[in-house]
């Protein structure tokens, strides 16, 4: 594959950078009178990597999911006596923390997780940033870290990455991945309230997903573990929902699973897929073409803008029923012995859809694994097929979905 680099175009981009900074405008006063509540874009510090500083974009199909970083990053600081400071773009460095700070302590963190693609007309877009940011605000909230403007947080990432569009891909398949985060940062070891915060925002390409088509993933489901649970933070993306799963994740693989289908209750309800919401498309026992993915009463599953998107697309298509509630695995098991199962799939910003071959499920009484196959590659007419390529052709501009995506540059 084609290694994205053009060192020609480095010259356009360091004038571009000159022009379309906030450089000139900093004339406002250093502290704003009273406490501020969000940043601002206006405000915005731009420090550009220099040419030395600037590393070289490894080829496409070299790329794993989050070990390259684009050049530059934002960060901005927030304490409670003066709220926001101003945010700035600098050239991409370690952070400097006091080893008290309460983020590695308690576990104060969240994040974010969005994509900016280049579209066949060369324009780089962002799909449906405000879910993001308004998901990543409610979190902070639940964190009680500083909450900030959508609009504002949108603005400064679009010029981050308007500054390292050289590392958006030039393909149809790749994007560059933006992680957002928001930690504690004050040094007190006190279970309490953080009194000082950081914002940072990370960016680095991401290949593609399916580089030979669709893999079908097998899935570990025991329900001695658990995600989330009713009244927990499940739905937030913290941190801390993340770091007890490594371990069974590891279990799946020694068992030769991909994923972990997280279940809960004593019914064993289904409710996500690894980091991915679940979906799945089946007939009903009622003889019904239905396509059900668990909902968000109850706090157990993560809002996914891509969860949402495909809901949204499947009510606008009218061709079959669409439901919002849990099933269970007793369901699942009985509708493939009934040959009902169409399809499962996770879905998510990562791979947009990542169909299901297979469970293994560990009985709860006798602790024995049961095998499940799951016919999603199978299923003809493939829904999963069909949001997949409804929702690259709108994230890579080949056809328009109003109010779905904005375009950075
Ligand atoms: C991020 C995430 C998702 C998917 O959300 P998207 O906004 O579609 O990327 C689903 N489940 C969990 C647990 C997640 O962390």
């Amino acid at each position: 594959m084609k290694n994205f680099l053009t060192t020609g175009r480095q010259l356009v981009f360091s004038v571009r950078l000159a022009s379309s900074s906030s450089l000139g405008q900093t004339a406002r006063p250093a502290v704003s009178p009273g406490k501020v509540d969000t940043f601002y874009h206006r405000d915005l510090q731009i420090t550009a990597a220099t040419p030395e500083q600037m590393r070289p974009k490894p080829p496409l199909d070299s790329l794993k999911f989050g070990h390259n970083f684009a050049d530059h990053m934002m960060e901005v600081d927030w304490n409670a006596e003066s709220g926001w400071e101003r945010p700035a773009i600098s050239p991409l460095h370690n952070l400097s923390l006091h080893p008290g700070a309460k983020v590695l302590h308690y576990a104060i963190e969240l994040f974010e997780g969005m994509k900016a693609y280049r579209g066949v007309d060369n324009k780089i877009r962002l799909f449906r940033p405000e879910m993001n940011m308004e998901r990543m605000r409610r979190t902070a909230t639940r964190s009680a870290l500083p909450d900030f403007n959508t609009e504002e947080c949108i603005k400064i990432i679009s010029d981050l990455v308007k500054i390292d569009q050289e590392w958006v891909p030039y393909s149809n398949t790749s994007s560059l991945y933006i992680r957002p985060t928001l930690i504690g940062t004050d040094p007190t070891l006190g279970v309490g309230h953080p009194s000082e915060a950081k914002l940072f925002v990370l960016t680095g390409p991401a290949g593609a997903y399916y580089q030979t088509g669709f893999q079908p993933v097998s899935l570990l489901a025991d329900s001695d573990f658990v995600r989330a649970f009713p009244g927990g933070v499940g739905s937030y993306k913290m941190g801390c929902n993340y770091s007890p799963t490594i371990l069974v994740g590891r279990m799946a693989a020694e068992k030769g699973c991909q994923q972990v289908l997280w279940l809960f209750g004593e019914d064993e309800q289904l409710t996500e897929v690894g980091t991915m919401n679940i979906f799945v498309y089946w007939i009903n026992e009622q003889g019904e073409e239905e396509l059900i993915t668990p909902p968000l009463d109850n706090g157990l599953i993560l809002p996914g803008v891509t969860r949402h998107s495909l809901l949204e697309l499947a009510r606008s298509w009218n061709q079959f029923k669409v439901s919002e509630r849990y099933i269970t695995m007793a369901e699942v098991h009985k509708a493939i012995k009934e040959k009902r199962m169409r399809e499962m799939f996770g879905a998510g910003t990562a791979c947009v859809v990542s169909p299901v071959g297979r469970i293994l499920h560990k009985d709860k009484t006798t602790g024995e694994y049961v095998e499940l196959l799951i016919p999603t590659m199978e299923s003809k007419p493939n829904l999963m097929q069909k949001f997949y390529e409804t929702i690259m052709d709108i994230q890579y501009g080949r056809t328009e979905q109003p109010g779905w995506t904005r375009i950075v540059s």
